[in-house]
């Protein structure tokens, strides 16, 4: 019986130190030390044994018990520990991986635009003035000397609220009007005002149902056609570069008396003809002029007394001859592919 507890035990301490799970030193644990396990079955015999050797093998079998248990809690927390480390192993952040990119905003290109041209004349000393995109038709055509039969004021060009008399401005012009209108006849009035404008066009590569214009307005004793080539010049050439040439030519607007268009040289081609300027050397911008007599008289102006200039900027154009894009929708689809690129242009 002594032998059968001491090959138990070197047999049970055998599978222990082989054991390379938890799971299995369960086992063991249960196979072993259980109530059908072989020990208990020895202590089962010890009724056939005589009264002095029973307590002798008593104490054997507590001491290989003991041995097998003290052996069991050994290896389950050496175990314990390996899981352990292995799981940590297994969780270590490697951090030599790159990180997330966090995606930085930038302005919209015609927001950047609108500022850099806000800038330029904010230092000529002009304030920025602003008006409802909801216009009367007093402010958008009549106060501008739209009459009633002009083209501009067609159904087709424009989107009317409600009858004919509420629509959608068709250009930051009215601006100038309720500007003036304020100032109840009182000069100077040097303003620029940025803002949205409407039109029924159908989109296409250069033409948007909305765009951006920027109006230019300066109201004064003597204020002739070389303050506004002066004016324009200083602008255009902050704007597209020192080295550019400006020149005039004669246009119609019914709110400008003499009116102009204003080209700019060619910066591809340096005036020699390419493409992107049709062959001509020069490439249109913008268009201004004197404002007429009759709109100055219709907002309070003394036109005897006072003349002025204005203007006006489409920014979208401003933007694409600047920044080389070739589809005016490119600003209003908002692919970010396309905004992206933007972050590189300092303005
Ligand atoms: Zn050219």
């Amino acid at each position: 019986m002594q032998e059968r507890l001491q090959e138990l035990q070197t047999e049970a301490l055998e599978k222990i130190a082989a054991a390379s799970d938890l799971k299995e030193l369960n086992d063991i644990r249960v196979a072993y030390l259980g109530k059908k396990g072989p020990i208990t079955e020895v202590l089962r015999g010890m009724g056939k044994l005589s009264a002095e050797e029973r307590p002798k093998m008593g104490a054997l079998v507590n001491v290989v018990r003991e041995t097998i248990t003290a052996k069991i809690e050994e290896k389950q927390a050496l175990l314990e520990e390996e899981a352990v480390t292995a799981q940590l192993a297994a969780e270590t952040i490697d951090i030599t991986l790159p990180a997330r990119p966090i995606n930085r905003g930038n302005l919209h290109p015609l927001t950047r635009i609108i500022e850099e041209i806000e800038d330029v004349f904010i230092g000529m000393g002009y304030a920025v003035a602003e008006g409802p995109e909801v216009e009367s038709d007093y402010y958008n055509f009549e106060a501008l000397n739209l009459p009633k039969s002009h083209p501009a004021r067609d159904m087709q060009d424009s989107f009317y609220i409600s009858d004919e008399s509420v629509l959608m401005r068709t250009h930051t012009s009215p601006v100038q009007a309720r500007t003036m209108e304020k100032q109840k006849g009182q000069g100077p009035v040097k303003i620029i005002c940025p803002g949205k404008v409407y039109r029924r066009d159908n989109d296409d590569a250069t033409h948007s149902h909305q765009f951006m214009q920027i109006e230019g307005l300066v109201v004064d004793e003597n204020i002739s056609m070389s303050d506004l080539k002066g004016t324009l010049e200083v602008f255009l050439k902050k704007v597209f570069g020192q080295e550019r040439e400006i020149r005039l030519r004669p246009s119609f607007f019914p709110f400008t008396e003499p009116s102009v268009e204003v080209d700019i040289s060619c910066k591809i081609c340096q005036g020699h003809g390419c493409n992107v300027c049709k062959h001509t050397g020069w490439i249109e911008v913008l268009g201004g002029g004197m404002v007429h007599p009759n709109v100055l008289e219709m907002s309070g102006f003394d036109s005897k007394k006072y003349s002025g200039f204005a203007f006006g900027i489409g920014v979208e154009r401003i933007a694409m001859l600047k920044y080389g894009v070739d589809d005016i929708r490119h600003f209003y689809t908002n692919d970010v592919r396309f905004l992206k690129q933007f972050n590189r242009f300092e303005v």
